[in-house]
């Protein structure tokens, strides 16, 4: 059974990169499908902190620091198109973000970012009395230096997301909710569209985003290797004591979200698709974040989640081709898939619409993982991802 038209690009997966890439392509002309399990942008996409840290996150030349800083760049103008295309605001703010290191040995780490101005871009060192004169008391006084990003910042995800599907619909895109892709559709090398339980849907073309679930396909001849690293995160109310730019250290973020809201996240966990919240996670959480803004003892706590990033064994992202005639990803963004998206979405358009890879995503093609059909690879002990 084929079930409804036929579409230039179906897409698998309704979160902030499928939803992005949606947008970009309907935005192109082309007749979009998003095929999502349950309702659009209900997984990580809403679990994310919104941190837009290229510099202080990523820390190495190469291709994928390049890439995340070209998100980071198209991030003001993405924001404002899509606020002026709805009316709906994403909470996009060029905040800065500073490390701050409690020691000699994690004040040598921060001097590991210093390469970055060579390249141009702008950190500023921050010596315990520049610390204190730009927190006052709020920040420890065990925080002994710091490294300030003044280009990052944050965006709301909750409210990118939403306003992203009131853009989609705009533009015409068709979104199936909770309609799951069972498996790729493939013909002779050649994939023609996505299987559902509700049928066959054509497409010219068709994406995997499907975050954590991206290897939901176990039939194809070559590994996904994505799998889920849970994150739980605790909203609090600081009031007047919240920062104003995001505050880092090497356990733990403060990200202020306006009005003395602050999320305070994250963990890293293996723990299979179990989107939990558990306490010895909160109370680590708390506690790393106490050690560097004091005033968390006695702030409000609002609420707390978890999500599943959806994580690769170099902790890269799977972007582009794979060897299979019309099958594409756009997956793998791990911890920076909030950031990635404006990138994600123009590179993957620009090779749908345009037919030649852009060679800045050879880097990132699925063909890396040249494990054979042995499933996602074991991730061993801490340090695998950044
Ligand atoms: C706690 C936490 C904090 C984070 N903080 C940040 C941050 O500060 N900055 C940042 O840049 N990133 C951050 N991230 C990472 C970011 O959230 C992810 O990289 C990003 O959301 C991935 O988007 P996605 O669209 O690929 O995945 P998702 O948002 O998970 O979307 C995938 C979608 O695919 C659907 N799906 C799955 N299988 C199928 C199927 N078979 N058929 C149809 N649909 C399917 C799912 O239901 C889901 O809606 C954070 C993540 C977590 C968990």
């Amino acid at each position: 059974v084929t079930s409804g038209r036929a579409a230039d690009v179906a897409i698998v997966g309704g979160g902030v990169i499928g939803l992005a890439l949606a947008r970009e392509l309907a935005g192109r002309g082309r007749r979009v499908v998003v095929l999502e399990r349950g309702e659009t942008a209900q997984e990580a996409s809403w679990a994310a902190a919104g941190l837009l840290s290229a510099q202080s996150d990523v820390g190495v030349p190469g291709a994928f620091f390049d890439l995340a800083i070209e998100s980071r760049a198209l991030y003001p103008a993405w924001a404002s198109d899509l606020e002026a295309e709805t009316g709906e605001a994403v909470g996009y703010r060029a905040t800065g973000l500073v490390r701050c290191a409690f020691d000699a040995g994690e004040s040598e780490a921060l001097r590991g970012f210093l390469w970055q101005r060579e390249r141009g871009l702008p950190l500023e060192w921050w010596d315990a009395p520049v610390l204190a004169a730009r927190f006052g008391g709020a920040l420890s006084p065990d925080v002994r230096s710091g490294l300030f990003f003044p280009e990052e910042g944050v965006v709301d995800p909750r409210k990118l997301t939403r306003a992203r599907g009131v853009s989609v619909r705009v533009r015409g895109v068709e979104v199936r909710s909770r309609t799951a892709a069972r498996r790729f559709w493939i013909e002779d090398g050649r994939c023609l569209g996505v299987e559902t339980e509700g049928g066959r849907l054509a497409a010219d073309a068709v994406v995997d985003a499907a975050g954590a679930w991206a290897a939901f396909d176990r039939e194809l001849p070559f590994a996904v290797p994505v799998e889920p690293v849970r994150g739980q995160i605790v909203e609090l109310d600081l009031g007047g004591s919240a920062p104003d730019t995001v505050v880092h250290s090497e356990a733990v973020y403060l990200a202020p979200q306006g009005g003395g809201r602050v999320l305070v996240g994250s963990t890293l966990e293996r723990a299979g698709f179990a989107r939990v919240v558990t306490a010895g996670a909160l109370g680590a959480l708390l506690e790393s974040a106490a050690r560097l803004w004091p005033a968390v003892r006695t702030a409000r706590f609002v609420t707390a989640w978890a999500g599943l990033r959806p994580g690769t064994p170099d902790g890269l992202p799977i972007l582009g081709d794979c060897g299979i005639r019309g099958l594409y990803f756009a997956a793998g963004h791990f911890r920076n898939g909030i950031l990635l998206a404006p990138v994600t979405a123009r590179k993957i358009a620009d090779l749908l619409t345009g037919g030649a890879a852009s060679p800045d995503l050879a880097s990132f093609r699925v063909g890396r993982f040249r494990s054979g059909r042995a499933g996602p690879s074991p991730v061993s002990g801490p340090g695998v991802f950044r």
